[in-house]
């Protein structure tokens, strides 16, 4: 089989998987996961047929997918895939371009550079912002304070990049108490040490509460939320980062899926004084709908991202805004493509409608379940709904229930010490009747499980 019959042959079986997506299950079944070990076989000395490659893909792993780019799924904020994102993916795919700069890859680069200023434009963010296309919101959060660390040492007349670490001024770490857990991970991984990360109180719906906010310095970083992962809650942004400015500390915040808000003249409101930050991460394969790996480290003082993430060798010099000069990544896929195609096809308005019939379905969801006995436990001011059932056995119950049906998947949580699960609308597939399928499945389980 040549190349194009094989290309043409994952066409095919791309295109049924995507035109079945509505009838799979939310999750494989027990069947389809033990089957999973058929994939374990030698490797061969010779090689095996590419189609026969093709194929144990799709009949085994294909059979064990989690149709989360289906309109049923309601676990995590996963998002499905646009279909002009996912062609776009597709497309730059055959290109095969390293896009580290505008010399490797002219086309893509300029395709990222326009993505990133739509970005800034949709997310009203500052015009002169870097825009880094990185792989996930963890690695871009990760760059973000990276660069903060830099810069706030750099003020003290340190040179991070030359001197390093060892023997520099003391720089404090401020987070919520409910920051996600990649936060940590970026944190652990820039040698913060959990330890002395310092934890600022929050409120019932996990926000930080202003009033108690540790001290802040012009030696600490500040990593506020947009769309806590349970609540779907913003940080009071204007108080905080007032107070982050007038103590020369620098703010950073996580918008994973929450900044998207910001597209919406609806639900802009509670990112209101976000873009007085010094920097923001989002995601596009959250809630913008786009493929993995899509994500965006967005930085005030361009320089202070490029200095600290530069990359540039005798043999590979670029300029400060070349994307290997602003991600982790070297050699890396154009990430900003799919970003571009997503935001062109949906302009302003398409987006703004997306978040908002997401924050319409939990809103509806969430006063159903509460007809019928349910315990939301939240305000839903955007695409979740936090639950639980009459006590913690009747929870836990509900999610087996729930997740083992196949029809419809979310997943559990804990919330203040206590069993919960988490109900997220984020997929463009879903419509008013699968809204109305979950809440047939809850009412038929019932608040007792
Ligand atoms: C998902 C998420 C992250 C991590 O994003 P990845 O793209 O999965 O790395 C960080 N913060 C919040 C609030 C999230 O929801």
């Amino acid at each position: 089989m040549n190349e194009l019959e094989l290309l043409q042959q994952a066409d095919g079986l791309a295109r049924d998987y995507t035109a079945g997506i509505e009838g799979r299950a939310a999750y494989p079944n027990a069947q389809a996961i033990e089957d999973l070990g058929q994939l374990n076989e030698p490797l061969t000395q010779k090689g095996l047929p590419a189609l026969t490659t093709l194929e144990l893909m799709n009949s085994v792993a294909g059979n064990a997918t989690v149709a989360s780019n289906g309109p049923r799924y309601f676990g995590f904020v996963l998002g499905a895939s646009l279909p002009v994102a996912a062609a776009a993916d597709r497309l730059a795919l055959a290109w095969d371009q390293c896009a580290s700069s505008s010399d490797s890859a002219p086309g893509v680069h300029a395709l990222e550079k326009q993505a990133a200023s739509w970005v800034l434009d949709i997310l009203k963010l500052p015009a002169e912002s870097a825009v880094a296309f990185g792989t996930s919101a963890t690695a871009c959060g990760l760059s973000c304070i990276a660069a903060a660390r830099a810069e706030l040492l750099a003020r003290k007349g340190w040179d991070f990049v030359e001197d390093g670490w060892i023997g520099a001024p003391e720089i404090r770490v401020v987070v919520s108490d409910v920051t996600h857990v990649t936060i940590k991970k970026a944190l652990q991984i820039l040698g913060f040490g959990w330890r002395n990360v310092r934890l600022a109180e929050t409120d019932d719906n996990g926000r930080i509460i202003p009033e108690k906010l540790p001290e802040l310095d012009d030696q600490t970083i500040l990593i506020l939320q947009a769309g806590e992962v349970n609540t779907g809650e913003f940080d009071r942004f204007q108080p905080l980062i007032d107070q982050g400015q007038a103590a020369g500390a620098w703010v950073h915040v996580d918008g994973a899926f929450g900044l998207w808000a910001r597209a919406s003249g609806q639900l802009a409101h509670l990112t209101e004084g976000v873009d007085g930050a010094d920097s923001w991460t989002t995601d596009g394969h959250k809630w913008l709908n786009t493929p993995y790996d899509s994500a965006m480290a967005i930085c005030r003082d361009p320089n202070a991202l490029a200095r600290v993430m530069n990359s540039d060798a005798v043999y590979s010099s670029a300029s400060a805004d070349s994307q290997k000069n602003l991600t982790l990544e070297f050699s890396r896929k154009a990430r900003g493509v799919s970003i571009w195609a997503a935001l062109r096809t949906l302009g302003r308005e398409g987006v703004a409608a997306m978040v908002e019939r997401h924050h319409a379905q939990a809103q509806f969801v969430a006063g159903q379940l509460r007809k019928i006995g349910f315990n939301v436990l939240n305000r839903v001011v955007l695409n979740q709904v936090l639950v639980r059932g009459v006590d913690d056995d009747a929870t836990k119950r509900i999610l087996e229930r729930v997740q083992s049906s196949g029809r419809v998947w979310f997943g559990g949580t804990v919330w203040q010490g206590h069993p919960a699960f988490r109900i997220s609308f984020s997929s463009f597939r879903t419509e008013e009747r699968h809204v109305e399928e979950l809440v047939e499945i809850l009412a038929t389980i019932g608040p007792n499980g």
